[in-house]
């Protein structure tokens, strides 16, 4: 079975052409710009050459079009004809309470959907747009969605409300929703699994930190709290989000600065974390090498970066009353030996021994940094994203069809 992978932003697309047989990934690229003259086709097919694309794309129909044009190419293509993609599962980031897992498209699921546009004004309407855009280009297809939010239904009451008047919840919804839920799903099932323990009894912190970042305690494979709430703008400091402020900041602000709630809204979100603090950039790899040049606001950026993640993990393992293991995931949690060097080195009271040559090791794959016999383990997971929106694709498309 052939599954076309897609995440829809308002002005990209991101594709993964998936063989599920050996879960190989066909072809992949993205779609930048939509809606100018000069959009950006990217197309990487798997043991041929990239393609870079300039074209007038101006919506995401065509997009679509021009990403199926491609995968069917006679020279550059990956397939003989778009009819062999069985199924498309597309990332959906809100599923508010409605969704608790992945689910096929429907009426009455696209009506949901709608209903939660509100809730995540810059995604979910791109969202749609990806799934109405399939439905176009290939009306035939089933489609299948995957939210970020699902794995963390599980929350209890207590981890998911906030202590402000109940009526806001019961009224608007107002709760923590998390986010990330793909990725710390399938970085605690792939963690378990490398430590050879059913997950159902692990106590588990996974650090997602990318560009944004979120940590979750998932207790016996579920999750109990995490650190995004009702949008990913609150928990750990991210590369350009503030993560946890005083909420008064807020009201503060706009008085002192003449700024409107709007403003405040894009500073909090686009204009502070390690961006803010550094004044040189939200990316990690930029903030490590200014740090290693005795840059002052790039290394107090990178202490704050890390002593919030370190907090959480700290306030995780309280929630849990003890913690198996700790997985890095992610840009940052893949790549920078720096930053999980910091963290671990200061976690020993839990029983977490670093094993630094391992830590440093640039292998790419999973792995154990810490010492044999450490009583808390730290391990790094490449997530996957794309693969566990494919495998649930995969799964609701197959049995559906088996069961109909
Ligand atoms: P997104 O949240 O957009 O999916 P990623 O998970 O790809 O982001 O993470 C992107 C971030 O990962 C970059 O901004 C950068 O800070 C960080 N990163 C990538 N490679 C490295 C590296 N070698 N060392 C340190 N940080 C890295």
């Amino acid at each position: 079975m052939i599954i076309l992978v897609i995440n829809a932003g308002s002005s990209s697309l991101k594709f993964q052409l998936y063989q599920m047989t050996d879960e190989s990934v066909l072809a992949k690229g993205k779609v930048e710009r939509i809606g100018m003259e000069s959009a950006i086709l990217t197309y990487e097919p798997e043991g041929k050459q990239d393609i870079r694309e300039v074209r007038e794309i101006l919506e995401h129909t065509t997009a679509i079009r021009r990403v199926l044009d491609m995968l069917v190419h006679p020279e550059f293509g990956v397939l003989q004809s778009a009819a062999q993609i069985e199924a498309v599962g597309h990332r959906v980031v809100h599923g508010g309470e409605s969704f608790s897992s992945s689910v096929r498209v429907n009426e009455e699921v696209k009506r949901e959907i709608k209903r939660l546009f509100d809730l995540a004004p810059l995604h979910n309407p791109a969202h749609m747009l990806g799934i109405q855009a399939v439905e176009a280009n290939m009306p035939n297809t089933p489609q299948a969605v995957v939210f970020d939010t699902a794995f963390h239904q599980t929350m209890p009451e207590t981890s998911y409300l906030y202590p402000i008047p109940m009526v806001l919840y019961k009224k608007h919804k107002i709760r923590r929703y998390g986010f990330h839920g793909m990725s710390h799903a399938y970085v605690s099932e792939r963690a378990a699994s490398f430590l050879g323990r059913p997950l159902s009894e692990l106590k588990l912190v996974t650090c997602h930190i990318g560009n944004g970042a979120s940590c979750a305690a998932v207790l016996h494979g579920q999750s109990l709290d995490t650190s995004m709430g009702l949008t990913p703008l609150e928990g750990l400091m991210m590369g350009t989000r503030s993560g946890d402020i005083d909420p008064a900041i807020v009201p503060f602000t706009m008085g002192k600065e003449d700024l409107t709630l709007s403003e405040v809204n894009s500073m909090l979100n686009k204009h502070s974390g390690l961006m803010a603090i550094s004044g040189i950039s939200s990316d990690m790899r930029e903030i490590t090498q200014a740090m290693e040049a005795g840059d002052r606001n790039a290394t107090l950026a990178f202490k704050m970066y890390e002593y919030r993640l370190r907090k959480y993990i700290g306030a995780y393992a309280a929630a849990m009353n003890g913690i198996d293991a700790i997985v890095f995931t992610a840009g940052v949690g893949e790549n920078s030996a720096v930053l999980r060097d910091a963290v671990c080195r200061n976690l020993t009271f839990l029983g977490l021994e670093l094993d630094e040559a391992a830590n440093m090791r640039r292998d790419g794959g999973e792995r154990v940094i810490t010492k044999p016999g450490s009583r808390v383990q730290a391990l790094v997971i490449p997530t996957n994203e794309e693969l566990v929106i494919a495998r649930d694709t995969h799964r609701l498309i197959f049995k559906s069809n088996h069961v109909e």
